[in-house]
Formats: C-alpha cells, structure tokens, sequence
C-alpha cells in the first residue's frame, strides 16, 4: 500500500459511471478539480442503458422517462438537447381490462384521484405503526366503495394500484416501505411521464462529452478501500475485469455512487478495514430497502397494425373474473423449456403497464417485486412468449403468427 507513484494519484476518484457519477464528473470538470472516474463495466450509464438492436433500433431498457419538470436537471438537459417528445405529441393512454374492455375515461380519472388522495393521506401519516401496503389497500377499498359499484372492477382496481405502487417505488414488497417515511420523497411537479424522442443515448452522450477519455476507466471495479490517516490519502484496489490485474490509485476524496444494493453485498469487504466507516454506516445501508426493477422489451419486424392509433400506454386491468392464466400452449412451452410455470405466471400477474416506442416497433414491458427476480432467471425467448402472450390476451390479437415479436431484450 505504500508505494504509490504520483501517477497514481488525482484529487477525486469517482466510482460509477452511472447517471450520478457522470453528473458528480460534470460538476467537478466545470470546477476544474482534477478526477478519475472509474467503473465496473464496460460502458457507461449503469441503470441508464440504451442499446441498439441488430436492426438499428435504439432500446432503452433501464430509464426510459422523465419524472417531472420543475427544479429536475435531467428534463432541463433533456430539453436542452432537444431529445424529449414534445408536448404536443402526447398521445392518450387507458386502462384495458381482461375481458377487452376499455375502461370509461371519467372512471379511470376518479381512479388517479383516488390514487393521489391516498398517497397524499399516507404523505401525511405520523407515529404509526402499520405497515404502508395494509395502509394503502385499506384506503383504496374504503375509497373505492363509493366510486366503483362493479365489485369485480373495484378488486381489480385496488390491486393494480398497489401493483403499480411496488413499480413506482422499486420495492419487493409495499410493506418493506416505512409508511412514516413516505412523505419524505418528493415527486417534482410536471408532466410525470415524460417520454424521449428515441431513447437517453443523446443525454449520456452529452455528459460523457465533458469527460477527457484519459479520466475515464471502464472495465474497471474497486475491490477494496482504504484510509491511510498519516497520509491523508485514500487508496483504492481496483480489479481490470480485462485482464484480471490489480492496481492502486490515491486520492484525497472518494464520491461514491453505486447503488445501495452493491453496497448491501460488498460494504464491509470493500470498506473491511475501516472500522469507524463500517460501524457509521452499516446500519444504514441494511436497513435501507433495495428492490428489483427489471424491463422486458418485444422487437417487432414492422410496425406493430395490432396497436392502437394514437395510444402511448396501455394500464392492464386484470379482473378477479377474468385471470389472465398461463394456456396449454404456453404451459408446455415452458415444459419444454423446463420453466417453472409459477413463476411465469408470477411475471404475468406483475404486468400491469405496456407501452410502446421506437416508432411502433417495440413495446416495453416493466416488472417489479419478486416477479423482477424470476425476469433474471429466464432467457429472453421465454420471456418473449410470455410478454407477447399478454398482449395477445388483452388486445385480443388472433393471427398471432403475422405479429411475432422477432426477438425479446432484458
Ligand atoms: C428497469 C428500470 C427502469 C427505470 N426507469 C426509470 C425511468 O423511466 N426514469 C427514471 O428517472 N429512472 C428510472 N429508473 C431508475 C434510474 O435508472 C436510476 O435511478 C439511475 O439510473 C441510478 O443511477 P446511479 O448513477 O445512481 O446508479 P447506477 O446507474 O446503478 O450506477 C452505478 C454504477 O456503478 C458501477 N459500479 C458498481 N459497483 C462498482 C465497483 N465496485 N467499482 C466500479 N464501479 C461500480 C455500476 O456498474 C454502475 O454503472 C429505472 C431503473 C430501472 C432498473
């Protein structure tokens, strides 16, 4: 550990190159304090990832939204740039439900009230002890009665809000989310939803522009870090995930932005000789929540004829009378394939939100909870079967041969 060359030294190491270490690397470039950054993989945006099909079609299958506009720099940049979709080109969005119903529109407005006024409640909720998931179907059924007279409809309502809520919040489970806690994250003012012209590369592009190449390593993961007090300088191990060799870099500082699940798993090998470190913040990191997002994203040749025109969403509204369930023909697909059929019908039953993009050619499928974990199990062609499947249910698509997705991404 002691010999370090002054090569090795700059003031800041970066570890990450996703959004926030571009950003932190951004700040400190127009500051002019000397960095590195240095990152795992062999690309840049971690949770930000944008590729490019084998027919050119750009596919984001992290971010692939903007979250509101005022005081949010990333729709300032985004606008900047010029890559958001405009305003004006919005087009509509409805709940389907699964007997091929579409929801009335001043229903489903009630139902975004409901929405809203509940999490407005549970903002507010102070000294409790009930769990935030009992908190939220309390309220929604209670809110429900007077609005939904179907009490099938009404099921179904009350649990795609609390699907949609284990999205929204990336948890495995609403009760993992402290309910006094809740009010603290804030939701930025603006259009919620706001989708990009064709994917988040141009935003990546852009940030990675003001990074001089040399002060950029990938492949490159910090293994271990340590503090030598009589220097005042912090060495960090980091691994060539390349070539396998390790090497040592200085620096005075460290601004660390891997995600807290990581941190779960490597904190306290990473950090293993800072005791002080280990003993302020292991707490913290164990008991912050870290769930599992994961996309799936269907490719089709042409342009999808079975969309709807002007439709930029479709909310699925499973009824309590009409299950969506696994068909004989997928139950032995996935026989064959020696797919547990559970948890295929797990992913199935977490669906809860399809949109499209890239000019009707795709249609991205987000999954969230316990149902994200099995996403990672499975190869992207079963996964294509089975996200295909549920559009073919809801939009009642028959020839499903002429609509074959080419291929699935995850
Ligand atoms: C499927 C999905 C959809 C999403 N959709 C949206 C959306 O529409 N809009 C939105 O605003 N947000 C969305 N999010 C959330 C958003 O993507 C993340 O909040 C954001 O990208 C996090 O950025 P970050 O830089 O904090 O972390 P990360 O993107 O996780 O970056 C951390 C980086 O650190 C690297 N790293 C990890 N360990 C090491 C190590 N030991 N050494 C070196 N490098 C390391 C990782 O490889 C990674 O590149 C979505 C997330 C997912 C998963």
């Amino acid at each position: 550990m002691d010999n370090i060359s002054s090569t090795d030294y700059c003031a800041v190491i970066i570890v990450g190159a996703g959004i926030a270490g571009l950003a932190a690397a951004n700040t400190l470039a127009s500051n002019g304090i000397h960095f590195i950054i240095v990152e795992a993989q062999d690309n840049v945006g971690g949770r930000v990832k944008t590729i490019v099909s084998s027919d050119n079609i750009a596919v984001d299958l992290g971010a692939q939204f903007v979250h509101g506009e005022k005081n949010n720099k990333v729709y300032e940049l985004c606008t900047t740039l010029d890559c958001l979709v405009d305003d004006e080109d919005e087009s509509d969005e409805f709940f389907l439900t699964s007997k091929h119903k579409q929801v009335d529109s001043e229903l489903a407005k009630e139902v975004w009230d409901i929405r809203e006024k509940v999490l407005d409640k549970a903002r507010k909720v102070k000294n409790t002890k009930k769990l935030f998931g009992d908190f939220l179907r309390e309220n929604y059924q209670k809110e429900m009665l007077s609005t939904v007279d179907d009490a099938d409809t009404r099921q179904a309502f009350v649990q795609w809000l609390l699907k949609i809520e284990v999205e929204d919040n990336g948890c495995q489970s609403l009760n993992d989310i402290n309910l006094t806690e809740f009010g603290v994250f804030e939701t930025l003012d603006g259009d919620y939803m706001r989708p990009l012209k064709n994917s988040f590369q141009p935003f990546l592009d852009y940030l990675l522009s003001m990074i001089p190449t040399n002060q950029l390593r990938l492949n490159s993961e910090v293994t271990k870090v340590e503090y030598l007090a009589n220097k005042h300088l912090s060495i960090i191990e980091v691994i060539d995930r390349v070539n396998g060799c390790s090497k040592k870099l200085s620096c005075d500082h460290i601004i660390w932005t891997t995600s807290i699940g990581h941190l779960k798993d490597n904190f306290s090998q990473i950090f293993g000789t800072e005791n002080k470190l280990i003993e302020q913040k292991q707490s913290a990191i164990e008991n912050f929540g870290f769930g599992t997002v994961n996309k799936v994203v269907l490719i089709y040749p042409t342009p999808m004829n079975f969309w709807p025109n002007n439709v930029a969403g479709i909310y699925l509204l499973e009824l309590p009378s009409a299950p969506v369930k696994l068909s004989r023909d997928q139950l032995s697909f996935l026989a064959t394939h020696e797919v547990d059929p559970q948890k295929a019908q797990c992913i199935m039953d977490a669906i809860v939100y399809v949109c499209p993009s890239a000019a009707f050619r795709t249609v991205s499928f987000s999954i969230a909870g316990q149902a994200a974990l099995f996403v990672e199990e499975m190869s992207e062609m079963v996964l294509c079967r089975l996200c295909h499947g549920i559009l073919c249910h809801y939009l009642e698509i028959t020839n499903e041969d002429k609509n074959q997705p080419i291929c699935a991404l995850k």
